[in-house]
């Protein structure tokens, strides 16, 4: 998008909060007082994955034989049109910050009730940084404060850097794919993770080449162990 066409649509979205401040982020009908950013027919409707109840669920299993975690999972089932789509959209495009920490609290919730073991560490997955100026934020990081909310873990963002940006990942060997994502994270604060249980947070896992490397990367800094969670699975 030009700079230009950003303004505007920026400007846009600003005049639409003010006129249209308490719609629900999935079907866009009015909030009542007792609704907090999702209605609560969305809420009945969210595609939950429940994977956390499993050990070995679809997430876990994509990292078999890539890097050794401790538990793998995601919120919700992402499919295009659905609802995980659309909120993740709300969430990443209309920047809407609370709706990512909302979620991550309600996935908070989830994991708490059926037991996940708690972690030392929550770590959002780093933007580079000039993705992140422009973005504005790092939906990651929302995520992990609604996480940090209500699982009382402490998130510690600034422990790992990016320093490569998004790696191109679309028709490559899961080789190539590896190579491209090797050394894409450096861990800048070892110390704060030495001998800790590290949740790393994402919005979406596709190949989990990116988690991958940034679990790899916290593992030879001498984290203790390696989990992940999502917002989302596609
Ligand atoms: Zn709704």
């Amino acid at each position: 998008m030009q700079a230009k066409q950003k303004y505007y649509f920026d400007w846009l979205n600003e005049v639409g909060k003010v006129l249209f401040p308490n719609n629900c982020c999935g079907c866009n009908t009015p909030l009542n007082n007792q609704e907090d950013t999702i209605c609560i027919s969305c809420l009945a409707k969210l595609p939950r994955t429940n994977y956390h109840r499993l050990k070995s669920n679809p997430v876990f299993r994509k990292f078999t034989g890539r890097l050794p975690v401790v538990q793998a999972t995601s919120f919700l089932y992402f499919k295009k049109g659905n609802l995980a789509q659309i909120l993740l959209h709300k969430l990443k495009y209309n920047k809407r910050q609370d709706l990512g920490e909302r979620l991550g609290g309600l996935f908070a919730l989830d994991l708490l009730k059926d037991g996940f073991a708690l972690p030392d560490l929550i770590l959002p997955l780093p933007l580079h940084p000039d993705k992140e100026k422009l973005r504005g934020f790092n939906q990651s990081l929302c995520i992990a404060g609604g996480l940090e909310r209500w699982l009382e873990v402490p998130v510690a963002a600034q422990v790992v850097k990016r320093t490569v940006a998004n790696p191109t990942q679309t028709k490559k060997s899961r080789y190539d794919r590896w190579k491209n994502v090797e050394d894409i994270f450096a861990v800048s604060e070892p110390a704060a993770v030495m001998g800790k249980h590290v949740l790393v947070i994402d919005d979406v896992i596709t190949t989990g080449s990116t988690l991958e490397s940034c679990g790899r990367n916290l593992l030879e800094s001498g984290a203790k162990a390696v989990s992940i969670a999502t917002l989302a699975s596609a």
